[in-house]
């Protein structure tokens, strides 16, 4: 599938470089994947948390500071 392997190379990009890491893991918030059934079942983004259609796990999305 074209669309997971571009985000397969923002994961890559964390690999060229100590200083560049942070940038790559910023780019990750994009799209989550599921822990559970791995990379390239992505979780589905609701308003206040991250669902996954295929196990049912579900990631809350904590308040940001400010
Ligand atoms: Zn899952």
């Amino acid at each position: 599938m074209t669309a997971i392997h571009k985000f397969y190379e923002l994961v890559e990009e964390k690999g060229k470089g100590k200083e560049k890491a942070k940038a790559g893991w910023k780019l990750e918030r994009k799209r989550k994947t599921c822990p559970r059934c791995g990379a390239g079942v992505f979780l589905a983004e609701h308003k206040d948390r991250y669902a996954c259609g295929k196990c049912g796990y579900t990631e809350f999305i904590k308040a940001k500071k400010s």
